[in-house]
């Protein structure tokens, strides 16, 4: 299994460079060579084993150039009941008849994100070690919230990593702040900028390029690397669930192989669902891929027209890890679709660039309509679905994953689909007390800590023990920087 390039097929890697390496050079994205499959008799025996053995199964099938033992280190590393608060990994709730609630936010920062997050530290520094960069790896993140927490978490004490992460100063919640700045580990380190969170990414992106920079690091003996969402060592991990799901969902009598599933997915930056069409291709029996978005809605637009338009007014809402409007992993899908037409991706990716928009041609146009369907709700109706199903089945949900409750319930109203429905629930209801505490009509006139107790006499759902902890935490990371001072920062923090 070789892994090619989206803008240039013929870059031929192993999963090892192309996780260390994370992008192309050509600015494209690493894609499979060739799509492994399961069979029905594989979903069968997976029925039967733990969540990190279906890991190694799965990863076996992408991770060619590794070892048994090496991806068994990487995932007995990750998918435990010390990181996870569930043997179970991932959870798997009964909503109503037929509709399954796939809960990955049981991992220590309690969003989907660390799935891949809890992992990607080990395939990060194993392949390093079997390309023999001998060097130390120092993750730089930029965060608006949630990803420089499940990094952080992922990375601590990782050896041979170090991991820095900026956040701006006044942009993230409450919670997010003391999620990050109490942060534990002996190879971590948060700093605030006085700035937004453009001007974090861009302080992180100048110190990633700058050559001066790069070539002290390697006189020091270390190399950056990044944890970002288009690293296929953040993908890989995501299909896991799904396979993983659906062998559950046959071992619980709930369906019987073969039988189709519909996956529906809160969508960002369309990493998730992604994972889930890779899990198609692969050979689980999926009828349709369900693309939900909030009022940030391009990627609807683009499932129903075939032309993806950019130019719109960003909306901040109350689902913010889907407030997006370029969702990078999209062109990882054009790639399949248009016959890992190199050209034609290059074409698209460069009209997008220049004027923010594309047209996909009207194949792709029919085979999107085939494969996704997609719909949006805005925050009014992502706060009543949250509250409709708390009335209707006592389940509370976060935000996120109410936009996919609702989308779902639009599809099925339009459509009249029966299949049996998994719903990605991407985060744990705590990690937006007060939306959520709204939305079922509570009292919110009250602090983030005193809210996660609102919410647990409302949910009766235990209150995550990472963040029940945070109240009493020590803050270690205090410092705030000017932009143009990130760079020394991070030479202070690495001792160089
Ligand atoms: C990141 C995130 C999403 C979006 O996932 P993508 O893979 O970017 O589409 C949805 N919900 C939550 C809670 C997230 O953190």
């Amino acid at each position: 299994m070789y892994y090619k390039s989206t803008r240039n097929s013929g870059v031929n890697v192993t999963s090892a460079q192309a996780i260390a390496q994370g992008i192309s050079k050509d600015g494209g994205l690493f894609v499979p060579s060739e799509i492994p499959a399961v069979s029905m008799d594989d979903i069968k025996a997976l029925g039967e084993m733990t969540y990190a053995q279906r890991a190694l199964f799965v990863f076996s099938k992408y991770l060619t150039d590794f070892t048994e033992a090496e991806i068994r280190y990487c995932v007995d590393s990750a998918y435990n009941d010390k990181n996870f608060d569930t043997a179970n990994i991932a959870e798997l709730a009964h909503l109503f008849d037929g509709t399954y609630m796939l809960e990955l936010w049981h991992g220590p920062t309690c969003a989907f994100k660390d799935m891949a997050l809890q992992i990607l530290p080990y395939l990060l520094t194993t392949s390093a070690k079997k390309l023999e960069l001998n060097r130390k790896i120092v993750i730089l993140v930029a965060t608006s919230g949630d990803t420089g927490k499940a990094a952080l978490e992922g990375f601590r004490d990782v050896p041979d990593t170090e991991i820095l992460v900026f956040y701006p100063e006044d942009g993230v919640s409450a919670m997010q702040k003391k999620q990050m700045t109490t942060q534990e580990g002996e190879n971590v380190g948060v700093c605030a900028i006085k700035g937004n969170f453009d001007d974090a990414q861009n302080g992180v992106k100048a110190i990633f390029t700058d050559e001066k920079i790069a070539s002290e690091l390697s006189a020091a003996g270390m190399m950056f690397s990044s944890a970002n969402s288009i690293n296929w060592g953040r993908l890989a991990p995501q299909i896991i669930y799904y396979v993983s799901t659906y062998a559950q969902l046959v071992k619980d009598g709930e369906i019987n192989p073969g039988d189709k599933i519909n996956i529906v997915v809160p969508t960002g930056n369309f990493g998730n669902i992604l994972a889930g069409y890779y899990a198609k291709k692969m050979g689980i029996p999926v009828n349709k891929l369900i693309c939900a978005s909030n009022a940030n809605n391009v990627l609807t637009d683009f499932i129903r027209t075939g032309v993806y338009d950019r130019n719109r007014p960003f909306h901040t809402t109350i689902s913010p890890s889907m407030d997006i409007l370029i969702s990078s992993n999209l062109e990882r899908l054009l790639y399949h679709l248009c016959g890992e037409n190199d050209a034609q991706i290059r074409e698209w990716f460069g009209a997008l660039a220049q004027s923010g928009r594309y047209e996909v041609t009207d194949e792709v146009k029919a085979v999107l309509k085939d494969e996704f369907y997609a719909g949006c709700c805005d925050d009014v109706q992502t706060k009543e679905c949250i509250r409709e199903i708390y009335g209707k089945y006592s389940y509370t949900c976060d935000t996120h994953t109410a936009v996919a409750v609702k989308v779902y319930e639009d599809y099925k109203a339009a459509t009249g689909d029966n299949t049996k429905t998994v719903i990605a629930s991407t985060a744990s209801p705590y990690k937006f007390s007060g939306s959520v505490l709204e939305a079922i009509g509570a009292d919110t006139d009250a602090d983030e800590f005193a809210l996660v107790e609102k919410l647990y006499e409302a949910s009766k759902i235990p209150v995550p023990a990472s963040l029940a902890a945070l109240k009493d935490k020590e803050v270690r990371f205090t410092e705030t920087v000017d932009r143009y001072e990130m760079k020394d920062y991070v030479f202070r923090a690495l001792g160089i």
